[in-house]
């Protein structure tokens, strides 16, 4: 899922967005789509989510390389044990909600609510659910429903997200957390990363470093991200800073370092706490 196309909004990049598909879908509605919610797997009635972790959990267990099936089995993990909470962008309240509403009418939200149950007024909140598709602060991800989802989609979308609650991509997002305003660079890398691994993911035996560069690359254009990264200052002199992130995010011996961040969502490399980052 990404923000819905509403070209007004540079917002729409916020920290969230992982919209390599433009999927939406179902939480939590068994049931709902009938036979065409049944899986391959005879899973009858299991929600889009539920079909999503099981092809996670058989890559996890089949996958072509060791990388694939880390992504998939501690992603399914994170999400199993409740370190990551999903729910519909209509379930938020308070401070996640007031980042949403400043992503998408940013000039009618007030000052940062304080209040853990503030709500937006019924037009802001209407407003909201119309431009997104998803949303992730914290360790929350958010979405909204439809019955069209692809399952092979929601389990490369959930490995995206989950690899944004990972790095807490929404600290590095922002200029400013007030206006929102945000961080070109920062903005680039926490995506790039997400599209990355997704990449990862998906192609398993396929994926090498300067392909998945390249998809991550192609699809931020595709999906009209706009940003504009100044590696200059990120890495000075630096010939081809996009070639040496993908390597060092890939390679093992750097993944205990995390200088551009991680790809795998492994308990040890997890935030210790999701308190507001600003
Ligand atoms: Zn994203």
């Amino acid at each position: 899922m990404r923000i819905a196309a509403n070209a007004t909004l540079l917002a729409l990049l916020l920290a969230l967005t992982s919209c390599s598909t433009g999927e939406i879908f179902v939480l939590g509605e068994n049931g709902s789509r009938g036979n065409t919610a049944k899986g391959d797997r005879g899973d009858d009635g299991a929600t889009p989510l539920d079909q999503a972790l099981l092809l996670l959990k058989d890559l996890a267990e089949n996958g072509e390389t060791e990388l694939q099936r880390a992504l998939a089995e501690e992603t399914v993990a994170r999400i199993e044990d409740g370190d990551v909470w999903i729910g519909p962008v209509s379930d938020a309240r308070g401070v996640d909600l007031w980042h949403m509403c400043k992503d998408i009418v940013p000039d009618e939200c007030g000052d940062r609510p304080t209040d853990e149950d503030w709500r937006a007024t019924p037009a802001i909140q209407e407003a909201i659910e119309a431009d997104l598709d998803g949303y992730q602060w914290g360790n929350r991800l958010y979405f909204t429903g439809s019955d069209e989802t692809d399952p092979r989609k929601l389990a490369a979308t959930l490995v995206h997200e989950v690899n944004h609650v990972l790095n807490r991509s929404e600290c590095y997002y922002y200029d400013d957390y007030e206006t929102h305003e945000v961080d070109q660079t920062g903005a680039f890398l926490e995506e790039f990363r997400a599209f990355y691994v997704e990449c990862w993911l998906n192609r398993g035996a396929k994926a090498t470093p300067e392909a998945c560069r390249e998809h991550a690359v192609k699809t931020m254009d595709e999906l009209e991200y706009g940003l504009t990264p100044d590696f200059e200052t990120l890495m000075p002199g630096e010939l081809n800073p996009l070639e040496q992130i993908a390597e060092e995010l890939v390679e093992s011996r750097f993944w205990m370092e995390g200088s551009f961040g991680y790809l795998i969502p492994s308990w040890f490399q997890w935030p210790e706490d999701f308190e507001p980052c600003d």
